[in-house]
């Protein structure tokens, strides 16, 4: 079978169950029961569903929002610890098919940059992943750069995970099937992304690396339009939008399991940028792992998005 590193599999710590039941209130309980069930399992029922799935790894990151919906800043940074001692022991366990994103606590981003140092160190984490903005504030805001600067330092992936905006869309209003994951987080999302591209946060910072899930959250398909929007308004940037966007973003599959977004992604950001990640267990890791096999691609590259491409970027 294929080797696959999967970037998007989740789990949850005990201190942080409270900030994620919330995201499971409108869920059939049955539904939300089975994946707590799953979110909580680190033995025989996830490794099983990774042999499935052909998966030798996975990077595991905690199911969102966590602390960043935390408003008491010192229960943040306390819990987001524990929360990364705890994923480090269960790693321990199998450190042949796990690895670990930090869980930070953006609300104090000097804070945020040490823990993310010392999960890379004590550790070995391969970075963090951040879900979405933290109580309204957005990764571009002046008061992260400590942040980002040690995430420069340290090589880490900064993987941007979804997340509710702070209000909803009125657009979407009496249509609760658009909302989410349908389509409302991949615009929060890939806004966010923007956003650090036009704030000039890779020119400060030109060696970060950002990850987005959901093959780009839409942005491989629209590079264009960003360039010609950007020229027509005067934005002070050292190059093109879309020249970021190739050398600095990352995207996995997680969720999108269909060939059309997939070489969009390749096309556009090129074959070394797109990576495999089955988003567990939200989504159906199997079918994940099938998508991979199957899709039509010339072999290396399937070996590159399946296993090259996320070994590299990591550091394995
Ligand atoms: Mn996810």
């Amino acid at each position: 079978m294929l080797r696959k590193i999967a970037l998007e599999e989740h789990f949850l710590a005990p201190g942080l169950i409270e900030y994620w039941m919330p995201t499971v209130a409108g869920l059939d309980p049955s539904i939300a029961s089975r994946l707590y069930t799953r979110l909580n399992d680190f033995g025989e029922m996830r490794l099983r569903a990774m042999d499935t799935a052909g998966i030798e790894r996975a990077v595991l990151s905690i199911s969102g929002p966590g602390v960043q919906a935390e408003r008491d800043e010192v229960s943040a940074v306390r819990r987001a610890r524990e929360a990364n001692d705890f994923l480090a022991r269960e790693i321990e366990k199998r450190p042949d098919r796990y690895l670990g994103f930090a869980h930070l606590a953006m609300q104090d981003p000097r804070n945020a940059a040490d823990e993310l140092e010392r999960c890379a160190r004590d550790y070995g984490f391969c970075g963090t992943m951040i879900n979405g903005h933290t109580n309204g504030l957005y990764l571009d805001d002046p008061r992260f750069a400590p942040f980002w600067e040690r995430a420069e330092v340290l090589g880490a992936a900064v993987y941007l995970h979804p997340c509710d905006p702070v209000v909803p869309a009125p657009v979407l209003d009496g249509f609760p099937a658009l909302r989410r994951a349908t389509w409302e987080w991949g615009f929060e999302t890939g806004s966010h992304a923007l956003r650090l591209v036009f704030s000039g946060l890779f020119d400060r910072y030109p060696k970060l690396k950002l990850v987005l899930g959901h093959m780009g959250e839409t942005l491989p398909y629209l590079l264009a339009r960003f360039d010609s929007r950007a020229k027509l308004y005067g934005i002070k940037l050292a190059k093109p939008p879309s020249q970021y966007l190739r050398e600095n973003l990352y995207v996995t599959i997680s969720g999108l399991c269909a060939p059309e977004p997939l070489y969009c992604a390749v096309g556009a950001l090129g074959p070394d940028r797109v990576m495999f990640a089955a988003d567990y267990p939200f989504e159906n890791i199997e079918a994940a792992g099938q998508f991979m096999e199957s899709v039509r691609l010339e072999e290396g590259l399937r070996a590159a998005v399946a296993f090259d491409n996320a070994e590299k970027l990591l550091g394995l």
